[in-house]
C-alpha cells in the first residue's frame, strides 16, 4: 500500500492524527521535555514502584546515565489477579519524591476512568497501557484533561486501531499524544512480544505524532534491550521507554527483561552515535 492509498484508507475515520501533505510533525511537550525534536528521549526506571528505596535509587541512577523522564507503575495491570498490583497512590506519592529529587518528569501508567483525577495529580505524562488501548471511556477521559499521555499500541491491534485510539484522545482536546510501540502478538515464542520496528517509519508517514518504542516489554529479555533499542532509533523513534531496577533479579515485576544501571549507562552510551549518525541527540 503507497502513502496515498494508506493515508486515503484512514481519512474516512482519522483526522486529527493524520499527516497533511506537508505538515510538519507534532512535538509534545512534558514539563521541559519536548518529545518529537532533534532530542531523543529516554524514559527510565522500574517497571513497578515497589519500595521508596528502590525507586529513589533507580531514578537517580537513569538520571546520572542520561535519562530524560522517570518511568515507574503505581497502578499495574497483571495477567495475574494474584501477581503484584502496584502500590496506588503510596507509589505515585514515592514517584513525586523521585522527581524532586531528580528532577525528572514522571511518565506513570493510569488503568481506569476513575483514577484518572487521582493519579494526574501526581503524573506529568499518562500512560495507556497495551490492555487498555482500546478502552474507550479511558482514553475519552484522559482526552478531557491536559495532561500529555503516552498511548500504547495493544498487543493485538493494527496501526490503524492504534491510531483511530489516539483520535479518541485528540478529538476531546488533549492534543498531547505520543504513540509507543510496544510489540505484537506472533507465533514466535523466543520472545515475549514481537517488536514492529516497521511501525515507526510507517507512522512517521501518516501521522505528526511523536513515536516512542518500548524494547523492554517488546522483547522481554534484557538481552534484546541494546540492540532493539539502537534498530529503534536508527528507524526514527523519538524516544525509547526502557525498563531498569537497580536489582532486577528482586524485581516484583518483569525483572527478567529490566536493565541493571551499569547496563543501562552503557546503552545511553552506544546510542548517541547513532542519534548524531541521523542528525539527532541524545
Ligand atoms: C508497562 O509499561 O509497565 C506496561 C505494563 O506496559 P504494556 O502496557 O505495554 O504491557
Ligand atoms: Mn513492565
Amino acid at each position: 500500500m503507497t502513502r496515498g492509498e494508506l493515508t486515503d484508507t484512514l481519512s474516512t475515520k482519522i483526522r486529527l492524527a493524520l499527516r497533511g501533505e506537508g505538515d510538519n510533525g507534532t512535538t509534545v511537550r512534558v514539563c521541559g521535555v519536548e518529545i518529537g525534536g532533534e532530542r531523543i528521549i529516554v524514559a527510565a526506571g522500574p517497571c513497578s514502584v515497589e519500595t521508596r528505596d528502590q525507586t529513589l535509587r533507580a531514578a537517580r541512577e537513569v538520571k546520572e546515565a542520561g535519562a530524560s523522564m522517570l518511568r515507574g507503575g503505581a497502578f499495574k495491570p497483571r495477567t495475574s489477579p494474584y501477581s503484584f498490583q502496584g502500590l496506588g497512590e503510596e507509589g505515585l506519592k514515592i514517584l513525586a519524591e523521585a522527581r524532586s529529587i531528580t528532577g525528572l518528569p514522571i511518565v506513570t501508567e493510569v488503568l481506569s476512568p476513575e483514577d484518572v483525577e487521582l493519579v494526574g495529580r501526581y503524573a506529568d505524562m499518562l500512560q495507556i497501557g497495551a490492555r487498555n488501548m482500546q478502552n474507550y471511556p479511558l482514553l475519552k477521559r484522559v482526552g478531557k484533561t491536559r495532561t500529555p499521555i503516552l498511548l500504547k499500541r495493544g498487543f493485538s491491534s493494527t496501526i490503524e486501531e492504534w491510531l483511530s485510539s489516539a483520535e479518541y484522545i485528540l478529538k476531546e482536546g488533549n492534543r498531547s499524544v505520543v504513540l509507543c510501540e510496544r510489540g505484537i502478538r506472533t507465533f514466535e515464542t523466543s520472545t515475549r512480544f514481537t517488536l514492529d520496528l516497521s511501525a515507526i517509519p510507517i507512522l512517521k508517514e501518516v501521522t505528526p505524532l511523536p513515536v516512542m518504542v518500548d524494547p523492554s516489554h517488546g522483547t522481554g529479555r534484557r538481552e534484546l534491550v541494546h540492540p532493539m533499542s539502537r534498530a529503534a532509533i536508527a528507524a526514527g523513534a523519538d524516544g525509547l521507554l526502557v525498563e531498569v531496577h537497580p536489582e532486577p533479579e528482586k524485581a516484583l515485576s518483569d525483572g527478567s527483561q529490566s536493565l541493571d544501571p551499569e547496563s543501562f549507562r552503557s546503552l545511553i552510551k552506544g546510542l548517541r552515535p547513532i542519534a548524531q549518525a541521523l542528525g539527532r541527540y541524545l
